[in-house]
């Protein structure tokens, strides 16, 4: 129906066959080709990191990250009960176990405030989620890690040239993981990257990447034969989806200034909403540059979400919500604890609305949803 507003659709480039058909005519299929080298290096120069590396999601880059982190059983990482799964999953598959701790009630980013209350002898590192690519307080992470001799790995799927005081996000820890999943800013269909930014730990990155090979080392004349060294997986990114990468990766800051553009003219539009204490719009801390990738408004606590949404979906658009908390989940509660109560996580994820934002979106079916968020909330002023 041409008349309902889809949440979400895949952004388009524009060269991403011509590449792809480039790719197969360099006869270079599997992973670290030309258009791998091209995205890596991107990657590199436009965060600062030591070295990118491309995986097949955001996903299987945390994974890689636990595993180069060297979080094993009783090991414990400290995280965020409002994420999606792969940000436990990943500590949880070496045998580690999640702490949740409660969020910030303006970013709903993990609250730096309440993570060293949490450290035990047991906690091996902090896992820190840019939500809706706005900055965690890392300077206060930081700080909190190096005291306490913590790795920080840097969840910053929605991260992508997101900013925390000049420095981007996914750069700041020792690890960091981005997406590159359809859902996201930029895409390559399934997609990630690992940006290593510690040196000391480059060198074990290079095999786990390889099937725990010296590949490596042999391709730079290091070594004369490669063979198995260590543990490792199969974490490169095929040059078919590289090369649709290139596509976007040339057009981001086009792509992401679009995204912004949308996010701001959501959030004037929705301003009255909120003077009038009707939703609450999201905070961007002073220092935090961020990439539009969510717009999201809370509703009033009782409010009733699905109600909300299915109004909305009457009048052609189509909202969503997210997360299910991890610590009340069924596998949370198996694999994981929360540290204490997680009052701001429970109320805030229950009152979460997240509109309609994509790169195509045009002005006209923007001011279209705010104006059905107006009539729905307000129905008796339209
Ligand atoms: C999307 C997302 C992931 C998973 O990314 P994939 O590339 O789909 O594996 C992990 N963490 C967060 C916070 C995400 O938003």
């Amino acid at each position: 129906m041409s008349d309902v507003v889809p949440f979400n659709l895949p952004t388009l480039a524009g060269r991403e066959l011509e590449y792809i058909r480039e790719a197969i005519a360099n006869s270079h299929l599997s992973g670290n080709g030309p258009f791998a080298a091209r995205c890596a290096e991107w990657l590199m120069r436009r965060t600062g990191t030591r070295k990118a590396f491309l995986t097949p999601s955001c996903t299987t880059a945390l994974e890689m990250a636990a595993l180069l982190g060297g979080c094993g059983p009783g090991d414990e990482v400290i995280m965020p009960s409002f994420t999606f799964s792969s940000t436990a999953n990943a500590f949880v598959l070496r045998g580690a176990t999640p702490v949740f701790v409660d969020i910030r009630a303006d970013t709903l980013n993990l609250d730096e405030r309440q993570v060293e209350a949490a450290v035990t002898a047991r906690t091996k590192a902090i896992a820190p989620v840019h939500y809706a690519g706005v900055s965690c307080e890392m300077d206060a992470l930081m700080d909190i890690a190096r005291r306490h001799r913590l790795l920080v790995i840097e969840d910053a799927a929605q991260g992508i040239l997101s900013s925390y005081r000049s420095r981007p996000l996914g750069a700041i820890g020792q690890l960091g993981a981005i997406s590159f999943h359809e859902t996201k800013n930029i895409i390559c269909g399934e997609g990630g990257a690992l940006l290593v930014n510690e040196e000391s730990l480059l060198e074990r990155a290079e095999i786990v990447y390889e099937k725990g090979t010296d590949r490596s080392r042999f391709f730079q004349g290091l070594v004369d034969k490669y063979s198995w060294v260590d543990v490792g997986s199969s974490y490169p990114l095929s040059e078919m989806n590289a090369a649709f990468l290139w596509a976007q990766l040339e057009r981001a800051d086009t792509i992401i200034a679009r995204r912004r553009e949308i996010w701001e003219t959501y959030h004037r539009g929705l301003a009255d909403l909120e003077a009038r204490e009707l939703i609450r719009r999201p905070v961007i801390p002073d220092g935090c540059e961020q990439n539009g990738h969510i717009y999201y408004l809370l509703l009033r606590p009782g409010a009733r979400r699905e109600d909300f949404i299915a109004a909305l979906g009457r009048l052609g658009v189509r909202a969503v919500f997210h997360y299910v908390p991890l610590h009340s989940s069924a596998a949370g509660r198996r694999y994981g604890r929360a540290d204490g109560p997680l009052p701001v996580t429970d109320d805030l994820s229950e009152r979460l609305v997240r509109l309609p934002l994509w790169h195509g979106l045009e002005d006209a079916t923007v001011a279209r949803v705010i104006e059905a968020v107006h009539r729905v909330l307000q129905p008796s002023a339209t």
